[in-house]
């Protein structure tokens, strides 16, 4: 059957291909919480594009923005030149996302894509300070590119790329080991102390939880401490919210639920709204000392991406209504798995905030791997996460019915069970 015809991937395309080895098959269409093969199988989308699908496949009324867009020429490409779609996007994000938090960051559109962001916020901290090292932690994932790579506590996603662009310093992150104080003991005494070799840092990046890392959550306690280290110190903080912004935590940030506000934001993946690429670097307006062209790209602001944005941000972000549902959703995940922890006692843990849900295979990573399996083979699409890929994780639409929800956790929960048993 030539609709099934795989070949031509693995002719053609490079090796660096990844999901498509796990779910090797292809897909057609996709609505909400449900992608269908060319064959007319259907799947349940845990998966959620690695974070960018918050509000599902194909949501009608951005299809519907979109589509009116394109019919009567609305511009697409345009660099940064004004546009409507912009101006309509920066007002809609101005009314409905930062003035009801007390926001006052300058907004920037760094490139298409999450890295672009995480690049810029380095460039623009090493510009503004003077200053060059960069604090980072551990199991931290900041994207491809070199400098963001450079600042991902990963040392196997590196390993291939050489020598590190950006100076970097992994500290270690909530739950390494040790609590709270005596993390930020040893970072202060490493920060003030000649004696410990480290460089002044321009900035810390960090993600309030680690997605890739294997989602783990930092306590509000943790932050907040490392928010007052910063300050003390007149560090930047910049929050590496690609993945875990726009509701997939509850709140829009995920800074938010510890009340504070970091210097500089990085947002992608969801902020397009329709699965289109769109980044966007925020930061305090006292840090705006770019020069005009100075952080460039040709791809920067994609008007289609900014129409299906807009539609996002005043569908969804008008109330708090995904917000609790996305906070409901999360505790009935946790309520659902946790039988599993107390039945396989010490081999699994139960991770996440919101609808950013991780199971951790405690003592074997691989099993994860055939938990992951197990759901392909019964229609369910999850990843795996973590240093050992040993953390399957949800990142499911945060707009999937009850319904879809209630699927999702049989599927799992039978995988999770069976490979354990
Ligand atoms: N930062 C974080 C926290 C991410 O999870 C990712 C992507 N997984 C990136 C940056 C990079 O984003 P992109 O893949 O769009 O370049």
């Amino acid at each position: 059957d030539a609709n099934l015809d795989t070949s031509i991937f693995s002719d053609r395309e490079s090796e660096v291909r990844s999901y498509s080895r796990n779910w090797p098959v292809v897909f057609d269409t996709a609505k909400g919480a449900k992608l269908t093969t060319v064959d007319g199988d259907d799947y349940l989308d845990f998966f959620g594009g690695a974070g960018a699908l918050n509000y599902g496949h194909n949501d009608d009324d951005m299809k519907a923005a979109l589509l009116e867009y394109v019919q009567r020429d609305g511009v697409t490409h345009s660099l940064d030149k004004y546009t409507v779609a912009k101006r309509a996007f920066l007002e809609t994000f101005t009314s409905n996302i930062l003035e009801p938090r007390g926001l006052d960051y300058k907004v920037m559109f760094p490139g298409p894509t999450g890295t672009n962001a995480v690049e810029s916020a380095l460039k623009l901290a090493r510009k503004v300070t003077g200053r060059e090292a960069i604090i980072n932690f551990t199991n931290s994932f900041h994207g491809m590119t070199l400098g963001s790579l450079s600042v991902t506590g990963n040392s196997m996603k590196r390993a291939g790329a050489g020598i590190p662009l950006v100076h970097a310093t992994p500290m270690p992150y909530d739950n390494y080991f040790g609590g709270v104080t005596e993390d930020f003991q040893w970072m202060e005494r490493v920060l003030v102390d000649s004696g410990s070799g480290m460089n002044r840092p321009a900035a810390v990046i960090v993600e309030c939880v680690q997605g890739e890392g294997g989602i783990n959550a930092a306590r509000a306690e943790w932050l907040q401490a490392l928010d007052a280290l910063c300050k003390r110190h007149e560090i930047l903080l910049i929050i590496d919210d690609v993945q875990m912004g726009c509701g997939r935590t509850g709140e829009f940030f995920s800074f938010e639920f510890a009340g504070i506000t970091p210097d500089i934001v990085t947002l992608s993946k969801s902020i397009g709204g329709y699965g289109l690429p769109l980044a966007l670097t925020l930061f305090r307006r006292d840090l705006d000392e770019w020069t005009p062209g100075e952080h460039n790209g040709t791809f920067r602001g994609n008007n289609m991406a900014f129409v299906t944005a807009e539609v996002a941000l005043r569908k969804y972000w008008s109330d708090d209504e995904l917000q609790n549902r996305t906070l409901e959703n999360g505790r009935i995940l946790r309520e659902r798995f946790s039988p599993l922890v107390y039945k396989h006692q010490g081999k699994l843990e139960l991770r996440g905030r919101g609808m950013a849900f991780g199971i951790a295979f405690l003592e074997n990573p691989e099993l994860a791997q055939q938990v992951m399996a197990r759901c392909f083979d019964h229609k369910m699409l999850v990843e795996t996460a973590g240093p050992s890929d040993e953390v399957v994780k949800f990142l499911a639409p945060l707009t999937l019915t009850d319904d879809e929800r209630d699927r999702g956790i049989e599927i799992c929960y039978e995988a999770v069970d069976n490979v354990l048993s």
